[in-house]
């Protein structure tokens, strides 16, 4: 332990992009955003265009994208 060497490989880091738009589960559009609350713990996932939206927990290490396929699974799988 402790001799972790440095720098050897670079982790890469997803970039952070300001808006992620991901599509929708209903109407197929891109128009899904994902908002992450981390003081809640928990995201919104919402359609701009149609309307849907659903409630879901961050788990500790999620991504939106984590989070967005998550409630795509949920939606269809409820389908
Ligand atoms: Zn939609």
């Amino acid at each position: 332990m402790g001799g972790r060497r440095k720098k050897k490989r670079v982790i890469r880091r997803r970039p952070r992009r300001p808006k992620s738009i991901y599509p929708c589960p209903i109407c197929q559009r891109e128009g899904v955003i994902v908002k992450i609350d981390k003081k809640e713990g928990r995201a919104v996932v919402a359609c701009m265009f149609c309307g849907f939206s659903d409630t879901t927990e961050v788990m500790p290490g999620e991504e939106k994208v984590d989070i967005y396929s998550r409630i795509v699974d949920k939606v269809t799988g409820q389908a």
